[in-house]
């Protein structure tokens, strides 16, 4: 197994923009198994790199006992269908809120040795799909929500467990006013 630790809300990582993915290496191979590994182990539909920190334009899926992974993939949409429903992510445990996203998608793009690939999603695929391709771009489904749900979601993630130890480490001592010596506080 080569689970890796996931990168929780909070984790400047998650709002990076993700690089194309250049070299389809052994590290890639690496990273892909990584994503597909820690992805089964936490029982999810999809991890993005960003989220095992690495910012680059991989993910993985499983969806409907399909599992898989796609390299730089671009997304294109064949009509206008929407669906709506809960939605959920792994850098955000237990925080599960009703998305708007399309019902069908296309994604273009390549697998681990640089081939191309064409993954056609509908429903739960198409939204798996658009929820990991956003997270490549910084991009998490609360930003999807309307304010009203996105407020709701806000409430939810401070009130959880392991929010206060995601959060990046605050400076709590300003440089200036310290006293003499550095002891004064
Ligand atoms: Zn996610």
């Amino acid at each position: 197994m080569t689970v890796q630790p996931i990168r929780l809300f909070g984790d400047p990582v998650l709002r990076t923009q993700a690089d194309p993915v250049t070299d389809f290496d052994k590290e890639l191979r690496t990273l892909v198994k990584d994503l597909i590994d820690t992805m089964r182990d936490e029982g999810g539909a999809g991890l993005a790199a960003p989220q095992l920190g690495v910012g680059l334009r991989v993910f993985a899926f499983h969806v409907d006992d399909v599992v898989g992974h796609i390299v730089n993939p671009v997304l294109t949409f064949p009509d206008d269908e929407e669906q709506d429903g809960p939605e959920g992510c792994l850098s955000i445990p237990g925080v599960y809120v009703d998305t708007r996203r399309r019902q069908n998608v296309v994604a273009e793009g390549f697998n681990e040795h640089g081939d191309p690939i064409r993954l056609v999603g509908t429903g739960l695929m198409a939204r798996c799909v658009q929820h990991e391709t956003d997270h490549l771009d910084g991009v998490l489904f609360i930003d999807r929500l309307d304010a009203a749900a996105r407020k709701e979601a806000m409430k939810q993630i401070r009130a959880a467990e392991w929010y206060d130890a995601a959060r990046p480490p605050v400076v709590k001592d300003s440089p200036h006013g310290r006293g003499l010596f550095g002891l004064g506080r």
